[in-house]
């Protein structure tokens, strides 16, 4: 599947499969992916970004060159259903040269997305 259709598909990401109901985002919090342009390597385990991905509180703070990463938290108003998204990007410039999107469904990124401190 090529990069657009799946950011295509990704558009759907926040509706409840269950309730048919559009979730509410909670939380975003921008990430550090520490990889450089030219070796990204795509990665599908939480695990990997839990040990990887370092908060930053603004895009600035990312040093060129290397990727960033949104965690955006939808949570379903009727069920109470929780999903992450990773959205992985390259910043250049004014745009985001989108690479991945990855969505955790069963809680894998709590412990990264809901840790208050960022352990740096
Ligand atoms: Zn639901």
């Amino acid at each position: 599947m090529g990069i657009f259709s799946k950011l295509k598909a990704s558009l759907r990401d926040d509706w409840c499969g269950s309730c048919r109901t559009q979730m509410d985002e909670t939380v975003r919090q921008l990430y550090m992916l520490p990889m450089t342009v030219g070796h990204y390597c795509p990665h599908k385990d939480a695990e990997y970004y839990k040990r990887s991905l370092r908060r930053v509180a603004r895009r600035a703070e990312i040093p060129p060159g290397i990727y960033a990463c949104e965690g955006i938290v939808y949570r379903c108003p009727e069920c109470g259903h929780r999903v992450v998204k990773l959205l992985i990007y390259l910043p250049v410039r004014d745009r985001k040269k989108y690479e991945d999107a990855y969505l955790f469904e069963h809680g894998e990124l709590d412990d990264l997305i809901f840790r208050q401190d960022a352990g740096m």
